[in-house]
């Protein structure tokens, strides 16, 4: 049986071994941190008293390869979320409140209905979405969308914003128009949101760990790769504090770390070097879920607010500019949102603040130029990753979409 070692144990890799295992290979998988799940993960927290994520996530009933993720390892039950694709927004500083509903099929005529969609907005507002259809690399989104007034402010940016992880003014419109391409473009019921019921761990991560030792792969934690070693045309070895494995002539290796550890790993590879930050707040306090579970804020601080099993937990993308401001005056600030928006008491509660300053690579036009495929110059050796050319931004979908490509090529 073929031995495959894979290095990384976020979605990328994760979504690469269980492929693997599935169909019968044998997966060494290595991960340096004691735990799975990399940048989409969930600890307990000492200070809130509660588990938490890292990060909020959403997902989206169109992210296909995520949902046969799911279902490879019997975790598509852990999901939750509205049965019907609608987003509820909250405008801080109108006050206004609404629901953006669309219908299941690919006929867009949620548009027609003026209490479905934006208010302030025309449905002949929403035929400038398919300029998307032409987005090339070097478009910014707000370039191409951002003339778009009440429609831009109110949904386009926030949505933009949430996808790439990057302002409008710099981020490439292309990957925002693949996002579309799988979702809206494909009708409400590829565009419902998914979360998980519990954290990302108890979804994404603890099940595919379960089903890999179930399919007799080994799982080495606290495993750091620091080296290859490799001819001029294969890896022959993995190298770190605690490892120093012979690959074998059959074997392979699936590269599944962030882009900085690849490039390391792996000189003259050329990956995405600029990175943006996401601030997530949770606060130990309860809002009513709404319809859906969670909210977009427009005029505020964060952009989107979750429902959580014990807090309320707030995102704030594209944060670099934010990450050296003072976290109580951070809470604080959100924590007067949250007051605005949900009629909140003044006194706030617990709270911690989690800043991933590597969150996302920036999705500029500069950086998509610098996303390698998948093969590299070794015969055996392939990189997966939400940093890789999938086309995608840097999301849950794009990354295992990228593990699962790598693997169908072993
Ligand atoms: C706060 C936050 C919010 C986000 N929100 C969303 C969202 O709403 N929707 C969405 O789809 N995406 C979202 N994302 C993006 C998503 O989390 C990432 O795109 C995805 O998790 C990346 O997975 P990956 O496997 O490519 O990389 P990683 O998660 O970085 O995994 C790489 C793994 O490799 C390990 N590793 C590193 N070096 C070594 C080494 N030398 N040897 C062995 N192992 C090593 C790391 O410890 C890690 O476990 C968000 C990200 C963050 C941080």
């Amino acid at each position: 049986m073929t031995r495959v070692h894979v290095i990384g144990a976020g979605m990328a890799g994760l979504s690469a071994a269980t492929t693997l295992a599935a169909r019968g290979c044998r997966v060494v998988l290595y991960e340096a941190a004691k735990w799975a799940g990399g940048r989409c993960r969930s600890y307990h927290d000492a200070a809130l008293g509660c588990r938490i994520d890292n990060g909020n996530h959403l997902l989206l009933s169109g992210n296909r390869s995520t949902m046969a993720y799911l279902r490879r390892i019997g975790a598509e039950e852990t999901l939750t979320g509205p049965s019907r694709p609608l987003f509820p927004f909250i405008d801080l500083i109108s006050g206004d409140a609404w629901t953006l509903r669309l219908n299941r099929g690919r006929l867009p005529w949620w548009v027609l209905r003026r209490d479905w969609r934006v208010p302030g907005t025309d449905a002949l507002d929403y035929l400038a979405l398919r300029r998307l259809e032409r987005a090339a690399v070097t478009d910014t989104v707000a370039g191409m969308l951002g003339g778009l007034g009440t429609l831009y402010d109110r949904l386009l940016e926030p949505l933009a914003i949430a996808a790439l992880n990057t302002k409008p003014e710099t981020a490439s419109a292309a990957p925002l128009a693949a996002v579309v391409r799988e979702s809206l473009a494909r009708g409400g019921a590829a565009t419902i949101p998914r979360m998980p019921k519990i954290g990302l761990s108890e979804s994404l991560v603890d099940p595919a760990l379960a089903f890999l030792r179930a399919s007799g792969a080994e799982l080495r934690f606290g495993a750091r790769i620091a080296g290859l070693t490799m001819t001029d045309a294969r890896v022959t070895g993995l190298v770190g504090p605690n490892v120093d494995e012979i690959v074998g002539s059959d074997e392979r290796v699936i590269l599944a770390t962030p882009p900085w550890v690849a490039a390391e790993l792996l000189p003259g590879l050329t990956v995405p070097d600029a990175h943006e930050a996401i601030i997530n707040l949770h606060f130990r306090a309860g809002i009513d879920p709404g319809p859906a579970g969670f909210y977009g804020l427009i005029g505020g601080t964060a952009e989107w607010v979750f429902e959580k099993p014990e807090v309320v937990s707030v995102t704030i993308s594209a944060a670099n500019d934010r990450l050296e401001q003072e976290t109580d005056r951070l809470a604080a600030e959100v924590w007067s949102d949250l007051r605005r928006g949900f009629g909140l008491p003044r006194a706030m509660p617990p709270w911690r603040v989690v800043k991933e300053k590597r969150a996302t690579f920036a999705a500029t036009p500069e950086q998509l130029a610098r996303r390698p495929g998948s093969s590299t110059r070794l015969v055996n050796l392939r990189l997966a990753g939400d940093y890789t050319a999938t086309g995608l931004p840097s999301t849950i979908e794009g990354a295992i979409r990228s593990g699962e490509s790598a693997a169908q090529h072993i």
